[in-house]
């Protein structure tokens, strides 16, 4: 996320040395504020800020700034395969980039696929709890989960006990009677 110019705010370009962390743009009244904006953009702690360079031609800029990054030679991490993505032959969807079409294909169905799974996860879990309720009636019921051993749940039993526990044991005897 980037601030849109203020006329009082000057342009710095600022980078971690941590190279994962990569370089940011931004704008500031001071250059203690700017490395404190750019430490918390790059999520680097204040002095892993290794350079902050003044950029005049940013100072009020409006346009588009990817591009002008992109012309600038910058580079950005493919969206899929994280490689790094310079302007011409990548591709640009809104502000994320790609090697190219197949790259950005791909994450936008890995990214279905993951809200599918999201979804049918959630559902699962809503069935747990209203299994959980209509086992032991008078609980609280506070969360569910699946895991590899079966379903999870968070529950308040009648008599004020906090349990943690799978759904068998809540069906078992010793779990009707705790
Ligand atoms: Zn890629």
């Amino acid at each position: 996320m980037v601030e849109a110019a203020d006329p009082k705010k000057l342009a710095y370009v600022a980078s971690a040395q941590d190279r994962d962390h990569g370089c940011c743009i931004v704008w500031a009244e001071t250059r203690g504020k700017a490395k404190a904006l750019a430490a918390s953009e790059l999520d680097v702690a204040f002095d892993e800020i290794d350079s902050l360079r003044r950029e005049r031609r940013l100072d009020d800029f409006t346009g588009d700034l990817v591009q002008w990054q992109l012309d600038e030679g910058w580079s950005f991490p493919c969206g899929f395969c994280e490689r790094s993505c310079y302007g011409g032959s990548s591709l640009r969807v809104v502000d994320q980039m790609y090697c190219d079409q197949d790259h950005a294909d791909k994450e936008a169905e890995r990214d279905k696929k993951y809200q599918l799974e999201h979804a049918e996860r959630e559902t699962k879990a809503e069935e747990l709890k209203r299994r959980a309720a209509a086992l032991r009636p008078g609980s609280t019921v506070h969360g569910a989960y699946w895991n590899e051993h079966g379903g999870v749940i968070d529950i308040t039993l009648p008599s004020g006990r906090h349990v943690t526990t799978n759904i068998q044991w809540l069906e078992s005897e010793e779990g009707q009677s705790a």
